[in-house]
């Protein structure tokens, strides 16, 4: 196989310049199939077994899933025994952006522009940046070298709802699923290892407006949505003396009242009201058991009025992460970093691979003040050491002998 791939600034270059935007805004969103087919164009070049997936209903949308297998592996596959595919190492990341504002930037966030020592474009840091690092530290890498199977996810729609991640349950081949997964999100180089999670909630409260002279003519939604605020408040509270996690900046779980809308004059009688809410989960919370007891405060509440509650999830939410910090490639991250795994504010598709049964290492070479940001960038001197620090983790987790790290 000729193994003349592009150089590294080359491969970034090329996935920035292949537009990838993820947005819930139909206006906004474009798919990522482009970038997918680049990927595994490359990929495969590189001796890599490549699996596309669109995302159900959704031909633009895929999912990557490229894997480079030992010899054993191989054969195992043919015998179709599962069991000694396990093993081995994931290297994850998102093909989606968020959308920009080409007018707030100095160059085009589509063309890759070096200056003052760093690499700009959408996506340099978060995280089309990591995809390009992990393609050139796979570079020359031989399926006779491993001894546990290489995998790189490249994933849809992190940005918009996690749709990728979600649909990976489905299409993830069961010969090979790798015990350890690192997901490139922009954490500079600094290994983490939990995360909260995160809902959003409309709460809906039905009326019936009329003149304001007489309150018999109507049902006033804004006055069982007061009292949904004061429950809500009072939650608030309780949640927060219940649950407590100090390696987390904020170490209680978060709920905000985030929008509020209802009625339109003062002599009518408000019609309807609705509140959206954000919640943020610690690890051991459940979103599902939350969205149950948030159901039933509220009727509580309510009392007769609580058949007027409508509620419903403004996405689909994301479940919290914590892989804990005995796990083998959590270890690895510390003993190779020289940085303790710490706990970070923002959610990412870690928890839907550790329920394909990964241990999830979150660690990536971007910067997260310069995501989502104009004029997101990438410091050159960066890209050397993140070339070594995933070849350090392939080596120990792909090539080495002594460890088998298959599952019990
Ligand atoms: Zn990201």
């Amino acid at each position: 196989m000729g193994q003349e791939l592009p150089d590294l600034k080359q491969l970034l270059a090329e996935l920035i310049a292949t537009p990838s935007v993820s947005s819930v805004d139909p206006q906004h969103d474009q798919g990522n199939r482009e970038v997918i087919e680049l990927l595994a164009g490359w990929l495969e070049e590189l001796g890599f077994d490549c699996q596309v997936t669109s995302l159900p209903g959704q031909a633009h949308k895929a999912n990557l899933i490229a894997a480079l297998e030992p010899a054993a592996v191989d054969s195992a596959r043919a015998d179709n025994a599962s069991d000694t595919g396990r093993g081995g190492l994931a290297l994850c990341g998102h093909t989606d952006t968020v959308p920009c504002n080409p007018e707030l930037w100095q160059s085009d966030p589509f063309t890759l522009s070096e200056r003052d020592g760093r690499l700009y474009g959408l996506g340099t840091t978060d995280m089309k940046g990591f995809l390009a690092l992990a393609v050139e530290a796979v570079k020359g890498l031989a399926a006779e070298q491993l001894t546990a199977p290489l995998v790189l996810l490249a994933s849809a729609d992190e940005e918009s709802g996690m749709a990728g991640a979600r649909a990976l349950e489905q299409s993830w081949p069961t010969y090979i699923r790798p015990r350890q997964a690192l997901i490139g999100e922009p954490t500079a180089n600094s290994p983490v290892h939990m995360h909260k999670g995160m809902m959003m909630e409309a709460l809906h409260i039905a009326g019936r407006s009329g003149h304001s002279s007489n309150p018999e003519l109507g049902r006033n939604a804004l006055e069982p949505m007061s009292r949904v605020l004061q429950e809500l408040l009072d939650w608030r509270e309780e949640l927060r003396a219940r649950y407590r996690d100090e390696r987390f900046a904020v170490p209680y779980p978060t709920l905000n009242l985030g929008h509020i809308h209802g009625g339109d004059n003062p002599n009518r009688i408000c019609g309807s009201a609705e509140l959206h809410i954000d919640l943020r989960p610690l690890p051991g919370m459940a979103p599902e058991q939350l969205r149950a007891e948030l159901r039933d405060r509220l009727q509580g509440a309510l009392g007769d009025a609580a058949t007027d509650l409508t509620i419903r999830s403004l996405s689909v939410g994301q479940p919290p992460l914590e892989t804990p910090r005995s796990a083998p490639i959590i270890e690895l991250a510390e003993r190779l970093t020289g940085h303790p795994a710490k706990a970070v504010a923002f959610a990412t598709e870690a928890p839907y691979l550790a329920e394909l049964g990964m241990d999830v290492l979150v660690l990536g070479p971007g910067d997260i003040e310069c995501a989502h940001q104009p004029d997101e960038s990438l410091a050159v001197e960066r890209l050397q050491p993140s070339i070594e620090l995933l070849r350090g983790f392939i080596r120990h987790f792909c090539m080495e002998e002594a460890p088998n790290h298959a599952a019990g």
